[in-house]
């Protein structure tokens, strides 16, 4: 038997569902009408290029210090900042996974 989570719009729980499975029942029409339901992306995170500029740091630490002081500094403060937008992103859909839908009042909601 199937006991759907309250929905905090109506305060009713039968027509509620999982978010994941009504998005995936909705035609592609219908997705482009409630784009604000859909999964959230996964950004294409390109890690070679802060990865390129710490290893040029490194690199260049050896012979010109203060330049491969600045590679090594600024290809770290990327990678931080790339890391943390990964990690938001990884919320961002585990939360979308966990959403729940209301049928009655297209209303998602985290239970
Ligand atoms: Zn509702």
């Amino acid at each position: 038997m199937h006991v759907g989570h309250v929905c905090p719009v109506c305060g009713r729980s039968d027509r509620t569902t999982r978010l994941s499975a009504h998005w995936r029942a909705l035609s592609a029409g219908q997705r482009a009408g409630a784009a604000h339901l859909a999964r959230p992306a996964l950004h294409d995170e390109r890690w070679s290029e802060p990865l390129g500029l710490l290893t040029l740091g490194c690199a260049l630490l050896v012979s010109e210090a203060w330049l491969g002081f600045v590679g090594v500094a600024g290809g770290g403060v990327w990678l931080v900042s790339l890391r943390d937008k990964v990690a938001q992103a990884a919320r961002l859909r585990a939360d979308w996974h966990r959403k729940q839908f209301c049928r009655r009042c297209h209303h998602a909601f985290l239970p």
